[in-house]
């Protein structure tokens, strides 16, 4: 069984549509792909026809945007009651930041590059959640940049100038939401310092008392130290792992199936949703 539990659609910044990423899991023979787009659900409904149609299993779910101390933490939602008010009053709070946080962006970038707002939005699917890979993806539409790697190498660092930050809720939160809506918590790229700052071991100890259920600790993001550590983190606090690709389509070198998720660990998340929103096995 071949399990890839992180990808995102165009629903997000990925670059495949639901379909797209259902048909591209069938080429590299998946057997279970879940959907994990940005604060959104909205691909769910698209990628579970298509799971019929090419034969791939599908776990429906979300990567949550949290925040803790100015450090980014994101938060895997599997099988989550995609109307569950608590956990989407956040989502869509965070969601509507991720807007006034990117035109702020725009309008710093744009002193220097003339970069204006609708070449963003032209860049972005309706209804998409807007990130900064649509801010590269209009940089490099202008030939201002190479790809998004570039983009997230300078101009849309962290650390950059350009930089603004957004409203995203406190990851212990968001474990406590998502055990609400039914689902199960998994914390995505954990010890991924690669990306920016990382929270320290006592923050996840914190999601592990609030309920989280597992660590994502195979992605290309994590050196080997840092699986190595994630894994033994899980082991002392009683948490699965997992594996993923954490897929973009063509924003990312990332490929799918690169990384996967053992079946059992995959029957413990199904075991432990209580939304109603089941894996769909075709
Ligand atoms: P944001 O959530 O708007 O702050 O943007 C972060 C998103 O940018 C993450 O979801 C990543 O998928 C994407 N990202 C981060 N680093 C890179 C990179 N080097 N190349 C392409 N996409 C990236
Ligand atoms: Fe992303
Ligand atoms: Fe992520
Ligand atoms: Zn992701």
């Amino acid at each position: 069984m071949r399990i890839d539990l992180h990808t995102h659609t165009r629903c997000s910044d990925g670059t495949d549509t639901p379909t797209e990423l259902l048909e591209a899991a069938a080429q590299a023979d998946l057997d279970v792909v879940a959907i994990t787009d940005h604060d959104t659900t909205r691909g769910w409904a698209q990628a579970a026809t298509a799971a019929e149609q090419v034969g791939v299993g599908l776990v429906r779910g979300i990567e949550i945007s949290c925040q803790t101390d100015h450090i980014s933490v994101h938060l895997l939602g599997y099988l989550i009651d995609p109307q569950a008010p608590g956990l989407f009053g956040e989502i869509e709070r965070a969601r509507e930041s991720r807007v006034t946080r990117a035109r702020r962006m725009v309008e710093r970038i744009g002193e220097d590059y003339g970069l204006t707002w609708d070449e963003v939005v032209a860049q972005a699917a309706a209804g998409a959640t807007i990130g900064r890979p649509h801010i590269a993806d209009a940089l490099v539409a202008r030939g201002d940049l190479r790809d998004r790697s570039a983009a997230f190498a300078g101009i849309l660092r962290t650390d950059s100038p350009y930089y603004v930050s957004y409203y995203a809720p406190d990851p212990v939160d968001a474990v406590r939401l998502v055990r609400e809506a039914g689902g199960v918590p998994v914390m995505a790229h954990p010890f991924a310092s690669v990306r920016g700052r990382i929270v320290g071991d006592d923050v996840i100890v914190g999601m592990a008392s609030a309920g989280l259920a597992g660590l994502e600790a195979c992605h290309r993001d994590h050196t080997a130290a840092q699986r190595q550590h994630a894994s033994d983190l899980a082991d002392r606090l009683g948490l699965f792992t997992t594996g993923s690709s954490d897929y973009h389509g063509a924003g990312k070198p990332n490929r799918l199936g690169e990384n996967t998720t053992r079946p059992d660990v995959l029957a413990a998340i199904e075991q432990q949703a209580s939304s109603g929103v089941e894996v769909i096995r075709p």
